[in-house]
């Protein structure tokens, strides 16, 4: 039988520790304009009270330099029920570096792993520590790679809607910077064919079109495939350009991976770029910035979708009122079921919240140990 925790007044964060996992894919992947053969993961193991939390980050293998240099200094010692003091303390301790990017990344990882021990040590759900509005949160399948063929496009897309029953799907399109949009009618085509009548089509062109092109693409996505979501159908970058296709098309646009604070997101949602915004606890700052992320969404009357990291999203989903669904992106789906106890089940399209204290999922130090890189 497990020790209980020692008395509250012992609750003080006394190990810190940050470990760094390159995952091949199982193919070549890309999107409209990168590509990629491998996924990264920075993971952070925080301790007090003989009580373990872990949080991770999808980003580059520098963010532990961030964690151990600038942000282990404001964590160890401090109390582990004040989550959101120490993160602010751990965003100011890297003033001179920076927020986007790596930084942002290493907060948002110790930032989850620190909310995870606050609610083992307290024995919650974190769903629960947040206040649920809902049991289950719904999720769209998340891949379609323009590396595919089409029977690989094909098997992943009956394996979402067909196996597991998710009736929302998404692939890569804007192949190659936009310089292949036959391929990507095609592929759109597919998709339709494959997932019958009843299944929502997402689309994501990661910034690879240009502004009419996007609206000229858009206008056929929806009139002949009945497409309902377009992702950075141009730069994320061109707020201007996101709400002149916004405004365009019937198509919901949708746009916010890249937000790393609240600033970010602010700026977006009043500049009317999206219809609804997405936000990544893996890189806004962890759970405390993607509730603000999520209620200034709300302050604008859109809803919130979580990108990526689905077992880490589904908790803080669960938390917010606006919610539209979670990306069940199938990269992050693999690894946190190969390298975690624990990961959510994705059938039903739906993920039900843990009854297991904190996020639930627990590394799985000797699996993992093949990757390690640092
Ligand atoms: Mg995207």
């Amino acid at each position: 039988m497990a020790m209980p925790p020692p008395p509250r007044s012992e609750w003080t964060v006394t190990g810190l520790e940050c470990l760094v996992f390159t995952v091949p894919t199982d193919q070549p992947e890309a999107d409209g304009t990168l590509e990629w053969s491998a996924t990264t993961m920075v993971v952070v193991l925080v301790q007090a009270g003989g009580v373990t939390g872990t949080g991770w980050t999808y980003a580059g293998a520098g963010s532990k330099a961030v964690v151990e240099d600038q942000l282990s200094a404001v964590v160890l010692g401090a109390d582990p029920m004040d989550v959101p003091g120490i993160t602010e303390a751990g965003i100011r301790a890297c003033r001179n570096f920076g927020r986007p990017g790596a930084v942002s990344s290493a907060i948002s990882a110790v930032d989850i792993a620190l909310w995870d021990l606050k609610a083992r040590l307290l024995h919650q759900p974190l769903s629960a520590l947040f206040g649920r509005c809902r049991a289950d949160v719904p999720i769209y399948g998340s891949g379609g790679f323009t590396t595919y063929d089409d029977a690989t496009t094909a098997s992943q897309l009956e394996l979402w809607v067909g196996d597991w029953g998710i009736p929302r799907v998404k692939i890569k399109i804007g192949e190659s910077w936009g310089t292949n949009t036959e391929r990507d009618l095609a592929r759109v085509k597919l998709t339709r064919s494959v997932v019958g009548d009843a299944a929502e089509i997402y689309v994501d062109a990661n910034g690879g079109y240009t502004r009419k092109q996007a609206v000229r693409m858009g206008r056929r996505f929806s009139d002949e495939y009945g497409v309902v979501w377009f992702e950075e159908p141009v730069s994320s970058d061109d707020l201007a350009g996101l709400r002149e296709v916004r405004d365009h098309l019937d198509i919901d646009v949708a746009a916010g991976e890249y937000g790393y604070d609240e600033t970010y997101f602010a700026t977006m949602v009043a500049a009317g770029a999206v219809d609804c915004l997405q936000a990544d606890v893996t890189r806004c700052g962890g759970y405390t910035v993607w509730l603000r992320a999520a209620a200034i969404a709300g302050s604008r009357g859109l809803q919130v979708s979580a990108h990526c990291a689905p077992n880490l999203h589904a908790h803080v989903a669960a938390a917010a009122p606006n919610l539209r669904h979670v990306e069940y992106f199938h990269d992050h789906h693999r690894i946190e079921t190969m390298l975690f106890d624990g990961a959510l089940d994705p059938r039903g399209g739906a993920l039900k919240t843990s009854d297991r204290p904190g996020h639930g999922l627990t590394l799985r130090i000797a699996a993992a140990e093949e990757f390690r890189v640092r």
